[in-house]
């Protein structure tokens, strides 16, 4: 890929993450468990890329492994590469990651209360950030820790800088999670399913904010979550995963307005659309197949509508079916 190209709306994208070829498995007592099979996936600078999939689909262990925080083992990183600043992350050492995590790339995950330590309170935790990242002085560092809840938008930031995560509702931790994140301003940010824990109002609010911090600091971000709708209110663009693969990739347009792989119309059918509110809501039929028992051929074949003979024989290849939109479907045009 070439350091810049032009989208289709005209807009220039610069890639600020560029996966390649990542395979990625478990060796467990059961046998090896190929989570992630040879996925591509670009983040562009200033974007918003949505990576969306059934639960066991590999968003998660991508993302971890872009971090090198998946165990290894059982984990193993068997192939691939992830550039990011003309480096590759699989290759750094573990204390050439420590300088990229948390600082130059963040992450943050669905409940608050795995990652945040219940022994400190937050203000602390969010200071410990930028004393160890930036070498500030325990007063410099909380004081800036005070600052950057009000950035979150968390009420009187300097009386909940010193409670404890316990003492904070769900949103809040939530918002003090991103806060932390964002301490030093990093290039990248993965939320991995960040308002999954979260009633529908305060979710609302947190990817209001996410937004709206994205624009402030000029991040990019990876957005994961198994529910489309959550990706049609902020993403530029979406990932659909299915069985540690890429399915289909395209803008947001792409994929809400012609998608073309059946498992990202089963996902469609599965959450209320408000520009179609007769339309029923339909579970895609079945369940995700074990990672290490697919089906030959195409991996969604035993619960796709549309399989073909051919679909049971060959995996399907990930070609392109319009300007920056891919496939990965035999199907020639799309029968909805
Ligand atoms: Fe369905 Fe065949 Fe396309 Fe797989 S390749 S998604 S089985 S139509």
């Amino acid at each position: 890929m070439p350091d810049n190209f032009e989208n289709i709306s005209g807009k220039i994208r610069t890639p600020i993450l560029e996966v390649r070829d990542l395979s990625v498995s478990f060796h467990l007592l059961e046998g090896v468990i190929p989570a992630v099979a040879g996925v591509d996936m670009v983040l562009n600078q200033g974007e918003v890329l949505g990576v969306v999939g059934e639960s066991g689909c590999g968003k998660s262990v991508t993302a971890k492994s872009v971090l090198r925080i998946i165990p290894c083992p059982p984990g193993s990183i068997d192939s691939g590469t992830a550039m990011f600043e003309d480096r590759n992350l699989l290759e750094l050492t573990e204390a050439e990651m420590e300088g990229v995590r948390g600082n130059k790339i963040s992450m943050i995950f669905q409940e608050p209360m795995t990652s945040l330590n219940p022994a400190f309170t937050v203000g602390d935790q969010i200071a410990e950030v930028f004393r160890f990242h930036r070498g500030m002085k325990k007063r410099e560092a909380f004081e800036r820790a005070v600052e950057e809840l009000r950035r979150v938008e968390i009420p009187d930031p300097a009386k909940r800088a010193r409670s404890y995560p316990h003492q904070l509702s769900g949103g809040m931790r939530q918002r003090a999670m991103i806060a932390i994140a964002l301490a030093c301003r990093p290039r990248i940010l993965i939320a991995d399913e960040p308002t999954t824990a979260l009633d529908v109002t305060i979710q609302a609010q947190i990817l209001n904010l996410m937004g709206q911090l994205q624009t402030d600091i000029g991040m990019s971000i990876i957005l994961i979550t198994h529910n489309l709708g959550v990706v049609a209110s902020i993403a530029d663009r979406v990932v659909i995963m299915y069985a540690g693969r890429v399915v289909e990739e395209g803008t947001i347009d792409d994929i809400f307005a012609c998608h073309h792989h059946p498992y990202t119309h089963g996902l469609l059918r599965s959450v209320p659309r408000l520009d179609r509110p007769s339309e029923d809501l339909q579970e895609i039929k079945g369940i995700v197949p074990k990672l290490n028992d697919l089906p030959r051929g195409c991996a969604f074949s035993n619960r796709c509508d549309y399989v073909m003979e051919q679909c049971r024989q060959r995996e399907p290849v990930f070609k392109p079916i319009g300007s920056g939109h891919k496939s990965r479907c035999w199907l020639e045009n799309r029968p909805w």
